[in-house]
C-alpha cells in the first residue's frame, strides 16, 4: 500500500487541501479512474463495496454503448436506449463518487489530476480514456466527414441525412440530388460494415414508404476500405460472406481503395476515382486520447499508453491504463490486444481484482485475454460469428449477434427498450421516429 503519511509529509500539505473538486472525506486509499466507458465501468463495478474510496471522473454524465451507435444514426433506436446515466448506474454504491468534469492534466510527481473544473488528489490512478475518431491528418476529410465515435457523432449522422434526404426532395437540380442521397462509409472494419448494412436496409425498406416521389435506387452507398479484404480481423470466410451479404443488399464495395480527400460534395480516392456525396461517414480509424502528463516515451502506435503486463503504465507505481487506451505488449501481444468491448471488460475486471491485491501486498498475476470470438451483423438477419475453430454466418450468427448484444447493454430499462425496438423491426421493418428535431450543420454542429 502507498505511504499517503511519507507522501503527504514530503509535500507538507493534507490531502484535503489537494482537492479543489469536492469529494466526500474518507480515510480509505482513493482510487481516481477517468473514463467510465467498457473498461471503467467494469472496474468500478469490481471495486464497489470495497475498502477503497472510488472516484469516477467522466466528460459526460453517462456510459455509452458504442456497438449500436450505427442504430442509432440510422434511426433504428433512440440515443437513450443506448447511454446509461453514471449516477443511476452507482445507486447504492457507498464507496462510489461520480463527478462530471473532464481530466486536463495529470502531475504523477504530486498524485493530482487536473480536471475543467478543479483537481483531486489520487493514491491509484486508472486511465480509461478510451479512443477518438483518427482521420490521419486528412483535414478536409474531418473538416467535411463525420466520424462515429459517440452518441451524439451518431445524433449528427441521423440529422445529416435525414436532412439531406428532405433537400433531394426539394432540389430540381439532379446533380445536387445525387449528391444529396449518395453515402460513403470509409473503413471496413465492423463499424463501417455494420453501418453500410443498415444504411442499405434504410434505403431498401424505410425510402420507398417516406419519399415515395423517388425510386430507392436513387441513394447510393459506397463502402471504402483499404486493404484486401472486409474486416480483416475476422477469418477469411467471415470476410467473403460479408461482402456477399452487402452486395447482395446493393452496397458498393471497393476494396484496396483509399479515399485521398473530401470538398463535402466529392469524395476523390487514391485510384483516381470520384464521387458526388454530401454523406462521407468515416470509421476508418482511432487513436487513444488521454490527458496531458503521460510521458512521450510510454506512448505507442495508435496513441496508447504502454503497459507492464500487470497494466501498470511503465515508468509510474500508482497509474494504470485499460481498455483501449492500453498498449499490454509482450512477447505474445506485440502489438498489444483487440481494441474491443471484451478486452476493455476484462481489463476493468482484472485491475478491480489486482489493486485490491497490491493494497493487500498479495502476489500478481500478469492479465490474460480471454478471446470469446467476434460478431458482425450486416443488416436484419445476416451476420457472421468466428467463436475459436467455429465460423459460420447467416440467420443463427444474427440471433447470437443480437442476445449477445442485448444481454450487454447497461440497465433492464434500456435492454427493454431495444428489445421491444428490435422486436418492432423484425416484423414490420419499421425503424424508430425519424425526426429532425435540430438543424444540423455540418462542421459547425461538430
Ligand atoms: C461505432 C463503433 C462500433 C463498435 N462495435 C464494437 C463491437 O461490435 N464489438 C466490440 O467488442 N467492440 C466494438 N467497438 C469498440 C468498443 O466500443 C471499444 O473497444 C470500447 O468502447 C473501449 O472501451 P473503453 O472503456 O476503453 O473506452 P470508451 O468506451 O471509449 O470510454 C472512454 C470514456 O472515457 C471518457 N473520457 C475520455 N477522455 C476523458 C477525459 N479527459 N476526462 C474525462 N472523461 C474522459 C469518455 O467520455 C468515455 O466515457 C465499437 C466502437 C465503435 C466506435
Amino acid at each position: 500500500m502507498i505511504d499517503n503519511k511519507k507522501k503527504y509529509d514530503n509535500l507538507d500539505i493534507s490531502c484535503k487541501q489537494l482537492d479543489t473538486v469536492c469529494l466526500p472525506e474518507s480515510s480509505l486509499p482513493r482510487i481516481i479512474v477517468i473514463g467510465g466507458g467498457f473498461a471503467g465501468l467494469a472496474l468500478v463495478e469490481k471495486l464497489k463495496n470495497k475498502e477503497v474510496q472510488v472516484v469516477l471522473f467522466d466528460k459526460n454524465n453517462f456510459h455509452q454503448f458504442q456497438p449500436l451507435l450505427y442504430q442509432v444514426a440510422t434511426s433504428a433506436l433512440e440515443p437513450d436506449s443506448i447511454v446509461f446515466p453514471f449516477r443511476k448506474q452507482f445507486n447504492g454504491y457507498k464507496n462510489v463518487v461520480f463527478r462530471l468534469a473532464e481530466v486536463e492534466e495529470i502531475q504523477p510527481s504530486s498524485n493530482i489530476v487536473k480536471t475543467n473544473k478543479g483537481s483531486a488528489y489520487y493514491d491509484y490512478l486508472v486511465l480509461a480514456t478510451g479512443t477518438t475518431t483518427n482521420f490521419f491528418g486528412m483535414d478536409t476529410v474531418e473538416e467535411n466527414g463525420l466520424g462515429m465515435k459517440n452518441i451524439r457523432d451518431s445524433l449528427n449522422i441521423r440529422h445529416m441525412m435525414l436532412q439531406n434526404l428532405e433537400q433531394a426532395a426539394i432540389t430540381c437540380d439532379g446533380e445536387e440530388r445525387d449528391a444529396l442521397t449518395n453515402f460513403v462509409i470509409v473503413g471496413g472494419g465492423p463499424a463501417g460494415v455494420e453501418m453500410a448494412g443498415a444504411l442499405a436496409e434504410f434505403c431498401k425498406y424505410i425510402l420507398p414508404k417516406d419519399y415515395p416521389e423517388y425510386p430507392s435506387s436513387i441513394m447510393k452507398i459506397y463502402l471504402i476500405e483499404a486493404g484486401e479484404e472486409l474486416l480483416s480481423t475476422m477469418s477469411n470466410k467471415a470476410s467473403s460472406k460479408t461482402l456477399r451479404y452487402l452486395e447482395d443488399l446493393n452496397v458498393k464495395v471497393l476494396l484496396n481503395e483509399s479515399v485521398t480527400n473530401y470538398d463535402g460534395n466529392k469524395v476523390s480516392t487514391k485510384s483516381g476515382k470520384t464521387f458526388l456525396a454530401k454523406n462521407l461517414i468515416w470509421t476508418a480509424g482511432v487513436k487513444g486520447q488521454f490527458p496531458e502528463g503521460i510521458d512521450e516515451k510510454h506512448i505507442v502506435r495508435g496513441n496508447r499508453i504502454k503497459t507492464d503486463p500487470y497494466l501498470k503504465v511503465e515508468g509510474h507505481e500508482n497509474i494504470f491504463a485499460i481498455g483501449d487506451i492500453a498498449a499490454v505488449l509482450t512477447e505474445n501481444t506485440p502489438k498489444g490486444h483487440p481494441q474491443v468491448a471484451q478486452t476493455a471488460i476484462q481489463q476493468g475486471k482484472y485491475l478491480g481484482d489486482t489493486l485490491v491485491k497490491i493494497m493487500n501486498n498479495k502476489p500478481l498475476k500478469p492479465f490474460t485475454y480471454n478471446d470469446k470470438g467476434s460478431l458482425a451483423t450486416v443488416g436484419k438477419r445476416r451476420a457472421v460469428a468466428d467463436l475459436g475453430k467455429l465460423k459460420f454466418g447467416g440467420y443463427f450468427a444474427w440471433l447470437l449477434w443480437s442476445v449477445v448484444h442485448l444481454m450487454s447493454i447497461s440497465g433492464f430499462r434500456n435492454r427493454l427498450m431495444v428489445g421491444f425496438n428490435w422486436a418492432v423491426s423484425y416484423f414490420t421493418y419499421e425503424k424508430s421516429n425519424r425526426l429532425i428535431i435540430r438543424n444540423f450543420k455540418q462542421n459547425n454542429n461538430k
